[in-house]
């Protein structure tokens, strides 16, 4: 049976001047819309007490299992609100589908892929006048899943809460446009061989903290992370995946196999970039080969990609050696393969361009 996720509480809606002055300066998701999705499952009745209600702050007592092994997961998706006012999700089913592939890697219950749709589509209706009709603006959703069971044993939950929040984002870096430097980490690992890299789940992002630090004390926004076994090959962001363009246009990004995210915004890329004159090459990328070929301008151009930013161009690739940071600039920071992309995927998203594809889901229509 699916669950409805029906409208239970509806008294706490900000007034429209407040509302009207948080779009207009939103940040990241610095606020939080009227309304979250809730659904709770239990070992001995699966899941059960869906509903939309007002948002407000959880009482859970101390000893609950979340705060102390950390079985959670998490998705991350936009709602883009088109000239027309219409309001649209991009690829919902892909999120619906990776939640569950975490949940299965963090022995968490499987939520079914309609429930998911319902729950984001339900929420983003209700709360439609959080959706932002400015420049790169959005509504950012966040479904998450977590052991809600009272006990310090380490065993798999026997009750689990799914939620669904949102609220309104401005682009993720700066206008999306600014290249970024970014801090090639082999100090530290984000995931390893088996772990949970492919798992979109809080702990992986709490172990990318400490690199994200060292990285920002040497003037990175970013860091890039190498393999965990031998610190030779390139993997991926803390939350975004990597790309670089060679002279001849072929882009080159590492094959998703464990310990790399499967990223839809990475998948999206890969399906555009033929129509767009690139050839795709998914294949495992050293760090030497990295750094010597950008040197040489073999390699022009690199990119992070995910759904908070979008395209992030690369300006340049910093990393120590043997207690030394060495710097390897991009020849092409913000290239035209970068912006390219960028565009391709951001008008699609956006109702700038026609979505070929099939990857909008109406929220709903113009009015
Ligand atoms: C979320 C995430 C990405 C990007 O995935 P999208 O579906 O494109 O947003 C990439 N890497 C990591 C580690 C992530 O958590």
């Amino acid at each position: 049976m699916s669950l409805p996720f029906d409208l239970v509480s509806d008294t706490n809606r900000v007034c429209a001047e407040r509302l009207a002055q948080i779009l207009k300066n939103p940040g990241f998701v610095d606020y939080f819309s009227d309304h979250m999705a809730h659904a709770t499952w239990t070992k001995t009745e699966g899941w059960t007490d869906s509903r939309i209600e007002n948002y407000h702050a959880l009482q859970m007592p101390p000893g609950t299992a979340v705060f102390h092994y950390g079985q959670e997961i998490f998705e991350g998706m936009k709602v883009y609100r088109h000239s027309d006012g219409s309001i649209w999700l991009f690829r919902p089913e892909m999120n619906a589908r990776r939640f569950n592939r975490s949940a299965i890697r963090m022995d968490l219950p499987e939520l079914p892929e309609e429930d998911f749709l319902t729950s984001v589509h339900r929420l983003s209706r209700i709360d439609e006048a959080w959706v932002p009709s400015g420049q790169e603006m959005s509504y950012y959703l966040r479904p998450f899943m977590f052991a809600n069971d009272e006990f310090l044993g380490v065993k798999s939950a026997s009750r689990v809460s799914y939620l669904v929040i949102g609220g309104p984002a401005a682009p993720y870096l700066a206008d999306g446009l600014t290249p970024v430097d970014i801090w090639v980490t082999t100090q530290y690992s984000r995931t390893g061989d088996a772990g949970t890299g492919a798992a979109k789940c809080g702990g992986n992002y709490a172990g990318a903290l400490i690199a994200q630090r060292e990285g920002a004390d040497h003037g990175c926004s970013q860091v890039l992370f190498t393999d965990a076994a031998t610190h030779t090959w390139i993997e991926e962001l803390g939350g975004m995946n990597f790309c670089v363009v060679t002279r001849d246009n072929t882009l080159i990004t590492p094959p998703t196999s464990g310990t790399i995210l499967e990223g839809i915004t990475r998948d999206s890329i890969l399906t555009l970039a033929p129509d767009l004159g690139l050839t795709v090459d998914v294949r495992p990328l050293s760090a030497k080969e990295l750094f010597s070929k950008a040197l040489d301008g073999e390699i022009r151009e690199a990119f992070a990609c995910g759904t908070a930013a979008a395209v992030t161009p690369i300006g340049r690739l910093l990393y120590s050696e043997n207690n030394q940071v060495k710097t390897v600039p991009l020849p092409q920071p913000l290239g035209e393969a970068t912006r390219t992309l960028r565009n391709a995927l951001v008008d699609i998203q956006w109702g700038r361009a026609e979505d070929t594809h099939g990857w909008l889901s109406e929220v709903r229509q113009s009015s």
